[in-house]
């Protein structure tokens, strides 16, 4: 069976990449996909399948979509969708946005709530349908914006796992489109014809002015340099713990050990620097 378009090919070949180097599906998993309705949500759901068919293993997928409660959400073209290509899913009715607004300061922005309270309804479920397996939509795009919303505001030098154990240790949360771009599943949900549903939230398209600006720099610096957004996630995936800074990756104690080593091996000699700092 061949695929539909060399986009889907290359969606694939990502795709199982990143499921094979993170160890994300194992045999008889039921996979979960957290389906929003957006470009990622649909083209992670339509390439799992097309995985599902070819795969030396077996895995069966459902899709969940959480539904915020707000009026003009097209759920109903959610479920028809579905339902139409023989997709199993879920449309989970839930009063979040009303529970936003009643908890938010006004002018808040309210998408870690939002996606705090999202990922309780998702775990909840998963343990309802036997889920072995939450699939989220993130792609490469969504990882190396982190890493630089968390660089330049957090104070952090962290962007997201492609695969995460809950702290309860029940859930295991998976990103398969981690290598994959914003643009190529953009272009992949439109060539399968796939609707996209706004999530009609009122911060829905008015993300935060970080995250824009971020965003506009990435694009200015992939014009300018192209290549530099898969350097950015390849350097993810190739860290030197000992040139950072953190004394929990490299404790003192230990760089202390390590002179103390080499000055018992007495060549080379214990340099000066050691004999002045007394170790
Ligand atoms: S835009 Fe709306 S639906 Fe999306 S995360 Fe933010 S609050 Fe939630």
């Amino acid at each position: 069976m061949g695929y539909r378009s060399d986009l889907e090919a290359r969606m694939a070949k990502k795709a199982t990449k990143a499921i094979v180097d993170y160890a994300m599906l194992d045999e008889g998993d039921r996979v979960m996909v957290g389906l929003s309705g957006g470009k990622d949500s649909w083209a992670l759901l339509q390439i799992l399948d097309v995985l599902r068919q070819r795969a030396p293993i077996r895995f069966t997928l459902v899709a969940v979509n959480v539904d915020s409660g707000y009026k003009e959400y097209k759920h109903g073209l959610i479920a028809s969708t579905c339902s139409a290509r023989g997709w199993d899913y879920r449309i989970e009715h839930t009063n979040i946005g009303q529970t936003i607004d009643d908890l938010l300061d006004d002018g808040a922005t309210p998408c870690s709530l939002c996606a705090r309270l999202r990922r309780g309804v998702l775990y909840r479920i998963a343990k309802e349908e036997g889920a072995t397996k939450i699939a989220l939509g993130h792609h490469a795009d969504d990882f190396i914006e982190t890493l630089l919303l968390n660089l330049f505001f957090a104070g952090a030098l962290k962007a997201m796992p492609a695969k995460l154990v809950s702290d309860d240790g029940r859930h295991v949360v998976i990103r398969p489109l981690v290598y994959t771009g914003e643009d190529e599943a953009r272009a992949y949900a439109k060539e399968c014809d796939l609707p996209i549903v706004g999530c009609c939230c009122p911060a829905c398209g008015d993300l935060g002015l970080q995250r824009q600006r971020t965003k506009r720099l990435l694009m200015e610096l992939e014009r300018e340099h192209p290549g530099v957004k898969h350097s950015m996630l390849k350097a993810l995936a190739n860290i030197a713990p000992r040139h950072l800074l953190d004394t929990r990756l490299n404790p003192p104690a230990d760089l202390r050990a390590m002179v103390r080593l080499k000055a018992d091996t007495t060549e080379p000699p214990v340099s000066g620097f050691s004999r002045t700092l007394n170790l």
